[in-house]
């Protein structure tokens, strides 16, 4: 979609009642937007000044506070006009109806879902990963999750990614340069120390990569699915799990009545955990039922791990054996033996080669800690104390990308086959791959996909 570069106006807060609310336009110039919003008044950039907001017919729609921020000091990079009033839904409708009305000679339009961001970046106010932490940050779910997007935000992520794409660069160019003079390339590779540079590039490759997929493991957390009979005790273990020390975070958007969904966080991962109450396999059960069924299993499919609840003194049931069968091939499942302050068991956990089994009392809530680490483990998470990127899934197969590129590279400068002209050509696809993070060379469509994810007024 090309989106016009008339100016642009929305609701810049959540929908809703709140304390305030702001209204924010942003265009190329504004001076004319704010001459017939505030006739006789001249708005000190950067200054908040206290005005009434008045109809075309001089009523007083609200008073508050006035923001101007003349381009390129602005969020957009183009004349900004905030205005701050009471955060109800209808007067922010009526201010914002009223600024479209005074903009209308200027051709001032709604602003499209992530617009403004969208033109941060266009502006280079902003990077494409950076415009991408803007929405993460916002809708952050745990602590660790909005350190990491701010880490991002502030630029550090894309800022390693630069390094390495100049890193790339310039050796691609020292390539290039010998490719022109044959009779030195036997030895270049040699002289100009090329496989060592390489090795050093790959080296932070990796590194690169390793903070970036735990950081978006504080994105996008893990899928627990919680299944088991009745009564074995699977409301009990997500109750001990999301204890004292796990917060309780916001329940995922679209839970149904059917199955719970919670998420709670263990050292800041968000873990999106199902409980899938009661799930029957026997015949004889109505449509709605089944209906409800089928949506268990269908979360059951979106699984990363499934937690099997057993009692660890009845053993499974004849039902449990038929749950075992339809479990999705690939998902780890962990068999989880509960109230084991009745069957006598120690808390233990033991990786035979059929499954994980886990012994604990979710009542007495002793072998939790076993539990959480296991998912921990299961996660990937290792802590390290390094700082993380809350990095996207499209930034994760950019870098594994520019690694196998690399790679290629790497085999194309072997001692005894080598291809100066297919390693410079390796290089230059590796640092395409790690531009398209930063959005130097982001095509734009993928620009459009990733901006209208975003809210409007953001
Ligand atoms: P659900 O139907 O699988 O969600 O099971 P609940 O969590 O509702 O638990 C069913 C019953 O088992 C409740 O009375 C719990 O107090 C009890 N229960 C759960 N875990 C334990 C445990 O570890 N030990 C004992 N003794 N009772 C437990
Ligand atoms: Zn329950």
């Amino acid at each position: 979609m090309k989106l016009s570069t008339s100016p642009i106006a929305a609701i810049a807060t959540a929908p809703g009642r709140g304390g305030i609310g702001v209204v924010r336009a942003s265009g190329k110039s504004l001076h004319e937007l704010i001459a017939t919003l505030f006739p006789g008044t001249k708005l000190t950039p950067r200054h908040a000044t206290y005005i009434p907001f008045k109809a075309a017919n001089g009523d007083v729609i609200d008073e508050g506070l006035a923001l101007y921020f003349p381009g390129p000091h602005s969020y957009t990079g183009e004349d900004v006009l905030e205005l701050q009033g009471h955060g109800g839904p209808i007067v922010l409708q009526m201010l914002l109806s009223r600024v479209l009305e005074a903009g209308a000679a200027l051709d001032l339009r709604l602003a499209e879902p992530g617009e403004f961001t969208r033109r941060a970046f266009l502006n280079d106010k902003l990077d494409l990963a950076q415009a991408e932490a803007v929405a993460d940050l916002i809708d952050a779910s745990t602590e660790a999750a909005a350190k990491s997007a701010s880490q991002s935000l502030s630029g550090a992520f894309s800022q390693v990614v630069h390094k390495l794409v100049d890193q790339t660069t310039n050796l691609r160019m020292l390539v290039e340069a010998t490719l022109d003079f044959p009779e030195e390339e036997i030895d270049f590779l040699e002289k100009s120390n090329a496989r060592g540079q390489l090795a050093v590039i790959i080296e932070s490759l990796e590194n690169v990569f390793r903070q970036a997929a735990q950081g978006a493991l504080l994105r996008e957390g893990l899928n627990v699915v919680l299944v088991g009979q009745p009564n074995v005790g699977k409301s009990s273990l997500l109750n001990a799990l999301a204890g004292a020390d796990v917060a309780i975070v916001t329940p995922i958007a679209g839970t149904t009545r059917d199955k719970v969904t919670e998420t709670i966080q263990i050292e800041g991962i968000p873990l999106n955990i199902i409980d899938t109450a009661g799930i029957r396999t026997d015949e004889g059960i109505d449509v709605v039922e089944r209906i409800g069924i089928e949506r268990t299993w269908g979360e059951v499919g979106k699984a990363d791990v499934i937690l099997h609840l057993l009692d660890a003194g009845l053993g499974p049931s004849a039902a449990d054996e038929d749950i075992v069968k339809a479990f999705p091939q690939g998902v780890p499942v962990v068999r989880v033996w509960n109230k084991i302050d009745l069957s006598g068991h120690k808390e233990s956990i033991d990786v035979s080669a059929d499954a994980t089994h886990l012994y604990l009392s979710a009542h007495e809530k002793t072998g939790i800690g076993l539990l959480r680490a296991e998912l921990l483990r299961i996660a990937g998470w290792q802590q390290t104390g390094e700082s993380l990127y809350l990095a996207r899934e499209r930034h994760l197969i950019a870098l594994r990308a520019a690694r196998e590129h690399l790679d290629l590279a790497r085999q194309h400068a072997a001692q005894d086959d080598q291809s100066l002209d297919l390693f410079a050509e390796e290089l230059r696809l590796a640092q395409d791959q790690l531009s398209s993070i930063t959005g130097r060379f982001t095509p734009d469509d993928l620009l459009g996909v990733i901006f209208s994810r975003f809210c409007i007024g953001k």
